[in-house]
């Protein structure tokens, strides 16, 4: 009957709470070692003229491999943002990601790697002022001039421009003033206010796969899409459209004149010989 049914529903609901507090709690425990593990890798995922399909950059993706399982950085980030282990993840994929380029420059096949920050990296005063340490020693390491800043962009978030604002714009103009670019991701999905972004000192947006996975379905995303770009444009940033899968997508992305795409259309993202093999095979084409 359906009281006993109401109550198997709870008993399952119960049972499944409780196993993903269990997991929750192992992954936790486990995201510790993953650094000293050599549990991470990158992957890499080309950014392409939408036109041309020549790559312009390179998202840069952390891959966490786990009793031989791949676990998505949407569930382990989290993880990691609670526990504040995400500022050394950070520092690893900063590290990891300078020696990418370092390598990539001596082979004369640098491309712009595009580099993912969690908000928490920027909570505090003191967080702030480590990131900033953490870029002014790696310079001193490599010796000056040798940290190619300009090949660098970060992506952060829309709640992070509703924090501490003044704080944090000043941190993104010390950033730039060292040439590195600041990108809004998943733009569209936060509280974005159009006051938000003419305020802070960003150069790009990176419209949200879930607007470019509504295009041709009959709802209004493609006026959606108009609106983001023309803002854009007025404010003088650059556009990435993300999660661009189809041929359809790719026509509309086309048609706004959109400079740059990202998607499985073209490429996904790839362990880091196969994006130095693509890069060699492109240099080879022009
Ligand atoms: P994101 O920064 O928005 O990255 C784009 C995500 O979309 C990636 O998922 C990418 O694999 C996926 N994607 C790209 N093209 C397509 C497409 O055509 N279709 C579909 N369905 N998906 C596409 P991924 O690698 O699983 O990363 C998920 C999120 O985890 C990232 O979203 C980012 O927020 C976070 N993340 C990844 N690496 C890092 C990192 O190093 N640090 C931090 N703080 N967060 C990271
Ligand atoms: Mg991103
Ligand atoms: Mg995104
Ligand atoms: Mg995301």
């Amino acid at each position: 009957n359906a009281k006993s049914r109401g109550r198997d529903g709870f008993q399952f609901f119960n049972q499944q709470i409780q196993k993903d507090a269990e997991r929750n709690a192992e992954l936790h425990l486990r995201l510790k070692s993953a650094i000293s593990g050599n549990e991470f890798a990158l992957y890499y995922q080309p950014i392409v003229n939408p036109n041309t399909g020549k790559i312009v950059k390179a998202e840069v993706l952390l891959r966490w491999q786990y009793n031989g399982q791949f676990i998505s950085p949407d569930e382990f980030i989290p993880i990691a943002e609670e526990s504040g282990f995400i500022v050394h993840i950070g520092e690893w994929v900063r590290t990891e990601a300078l020696a990418t380029l370092k390598q990539l420059q001596s082979k004369k096949l640098a491309v712009p790697l595009a580099i993912n920050v969690s908000t928490i990296e920027f909570w505090t005063d003191d967080l702030q002022q480590r990131f900033l340490a953490y870029f002014d020693n790696k310079q001193v390491e490599l010796g000056n001039n040798q940290l190619p800043y300009h090949l660098l962009t970060l992506e952060i978030t829309e709640s992070l421009m509703m924090k501490q604002q003044d704080n944090v714009s000043q941190l993104f103009i010390e950033l730039r003033r060292r040439g590195m670019q600041i990108s809004v991701d998943d733009f569209g999905t936060g509280y974005s206010s159009l006051s938000y972004l003419a305020n802070f000192p960003v150069d790009q947006v990176k419209i949200d796969k879930s607007f470019i996975q509504k295009i041709s379905m009959g709802t209004r995303h493609e006026a959606l899409i108009e609106a983001i770009v023309s803002m854009s444009r007025a404010l003088d940033l650059s556009i990435v459209a993300e999660g661009v899968e189809t041929q359809n997508e790719l026509d509309f992305i086309k048609q706004q004149d959109i400079e740059a795409v990202q998607g499985y259309f073209f490429y996904k993202p790839m362990p880091k010989e196969a994006f130095f093999e693509l890069l060699a095979k492109q240099a080879q084409l022009n």
